[in-house]
């Protein structure tokens, strides 16, 4: 019997008394009482009727019980579905929907608005807390501690995962068990990753960074986590000693930085500081070097592909740069229009290929035929270049892009500018609608320190780029809206905005 995920991951950890989550001012399990945990729940789930191939959707706060779903899950050969706990329960609907769940587990609060949902769908309800009660532990308690594990092959599908929802709604991307294995193997070995590492785990576990990329690649190497519901700088700051990495959105760096005690002492036992899921800017790139000494290793993936780039960890950590194709992953540039590879150095959409490539959005063939190619190549909607050293550079997204008068505007390089000039904390350039050129850059600045002079941008934005790049107009904002994984929702502005020029 084989299950190929499951013995990765799950089936070596059997017995062993190696700690595998830690949980600040809370419980250290084992990776033995994990596993028995997870069959445990694994065995609650057959009871409810569950076999390989059905979908559980979980909307639950983060905690170890709900990491054990997800192994429980895999060991059962039912598909796991976490769902972002933002979430309201009108959004919900059409996840439950959408999947089909059998089986949705919530938060007891959110209990009442979802049973109204599930009544109609025919889906089982049970519940998990923050502190990992609730009506599914109590089913899990009269279960054994070891289960049967179901045979599964590379190709049977682990996950649906569901993307951000930062350009539109979101879709859910079927995942392999061999779309996770691979990735996880290969990130395992790139960054270096053993039995000894400790890691800062501070992400969501609904998402792919704080679900695959972290949690599969400490299950894989049997090191441990330390868990912590969200990103709390002071937190990570007692924890640091105790821990060797730290995978992180951007925003986890620059709140780093804003702490005054956050030093190179601080980070003298970490040897990993990983980023992803959105672009860190460069300058955030360097302060952290000139505070820690140690250069943050940058990444590029999505839902869809777990990830596909990374900077080396031995060699050249670029800033600005998502860095080089992970082994077996293909990278290219291609034609928006035409799809045709375009020559070394030139912007394009970035194509990948690879046993990370997942199986298709679920019931949207459509959408599938339209993203990925027939020879396997995922068309990723993000536009980059690869430089001459062969690492990849994210321009933006396709849907960012400008087009104004005919000429496309890559917002980027006027976010660039923008945010050199003092008293800038961070910008986002859009694109508006305009009479006369379809659309219009228009900039959106938040302030730090006695904020910046607009002039002095205008002057800036004038000296560096072309006419047809200059913002139209430069909007002051407290904060750029953002979503829980640290993303710039760029729709948000533009729908903010989109009366600006009308
Ligand atoms: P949706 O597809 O629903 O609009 P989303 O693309 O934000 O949402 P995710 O799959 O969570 O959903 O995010 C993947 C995207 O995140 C990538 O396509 C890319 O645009 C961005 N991204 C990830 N890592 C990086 C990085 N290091 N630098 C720049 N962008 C990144
Ligand atoms: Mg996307």
């Amino acid at each position: 019997m084989t299950n190929p995920l499951y013995d990765a991951l799950f089936a070596p950890h059997l017995g062993k008394q190696t700690p595998f989550i830690h949980v600040p001012d809370g419980q250290t399990l084992t990776h033995d009482a994990f596993l028995r945990m997870a069959s445990k729940i694994a065995g609650a789930l057959t009871e409810a009727g569950l076999v390989a191939g059905d979908r559980l959707a979980l909307q639950v706060e983060k905690s170890p019980e709900a990491l054990a779903v997800y192994a429980a899950c895999v060991q059962k050969g039912i598909i796991f579905l976490p769902l972002n706990t933002a979430y309201t329960a009108v959004e919900l609907e059409y996840f439950i929907d959408n999947s089909g769940a059998k089986l949705v587990i919530c938060d007891p609060s959110n209990a009442d608005s979802i049973a109204q949902i599930t009544k109609r769908t025919g889906a089982a309800l049970m519940t998990l807390d923050a502190s990992g009660a609730g009506s599914l532990m109590d089913a899990a308690s009269t279960q054994p501690e070891t289960t049967e594990t179901v045979e599964r092959s590379d190709d049977d599908l682990a996950a649906f995962l569901y993307t951000s929802g930062t350009t539109g709604r979101s879709k859910g991307a079927m995942l392999s068990q061999n779309n996770l294995l691979s990735n996880a193997e290969v990130l395992k070995d790139y960054w270096g990753f053993s039995k000894d590492d400790v890691l800062l785990h501070a992400l969501p576990i609904f998402h792919t960074h704080g679900l695959f990329v972290a949690s599969n690649i400490m299950l894989l190497s049997g090191g441990a986590m330390i868990f912590m519901r969200a990103f709390n700088p002071d937190t990570i700051l007692t924890q640091m000693p105790n821990a060797t990495s730290m995978m992180g959105v951007p925003t986890f760096y620059t709140r780093l930085l804003d702490h005054d005690g956050f030093s190179k002492e601080s980070a003298a036992h970490m040897r990993l500081f990983i980023s992803g899921s959105a672009p860190m800017l460069s300058e955030t790139h360097e302060q952290f070097e000139a505070r820690t000494g140690q250069r943050i290793l940058e990444r590029y993936g999505m839902t869809e592909t777990n990830m596909n780039t990374s900077n080396p960890y031995e060699g050249n950590r670029k800033a600005g740069t998502v860095g080089l194709p992970l082994p077996g992953v293909e990278v290219k540039v291609c034609d928006p229009e035409s799809g045709a590879e375009l020559a070394q150095g030139e912007i394009g959409v970035l194509e990948v290929r690879g046993p990370n490539v997942f199986q298709g959005y679920w019931q949207m063939p459509e959408k599938t035929a339209e993203e990925l190619r027939k020879d396997g190549f995922f068309i990723t909607g993000d536009l980059g270049m690869i430089d001459d050293d062969g690492y990849v550079q994210i321009v933006g997204r396709g849907k960012d892009l400008i087009i104004s008068g005919g000429y496309n505007i890559y917002p980027k390089e006027i976010e660039l500018v923008i945010d050199d000039q003092p008293g800038v904390k961070e910008s986002a350039v859009i694109g508006v609608p305009h009479p006369d050129f379809g659309e219009s850059p228009v900039a959106v600045v938040v302030p730090e320190g006695d904020g910046p002079d607009i002039d002095q941008i205008t002057e800036a934005c004038h000296a560096a780029l072309a006419r047809f790049k200059h913002p139209r107009k430069i909007l002051i904002c407290d904060a750029l809206p953002r979503n829980t994984m640290g993303k710039v929702q760029k729709n948000a502005l533009r729908d903010e905005h989109s009366a600006l020029f009308a």
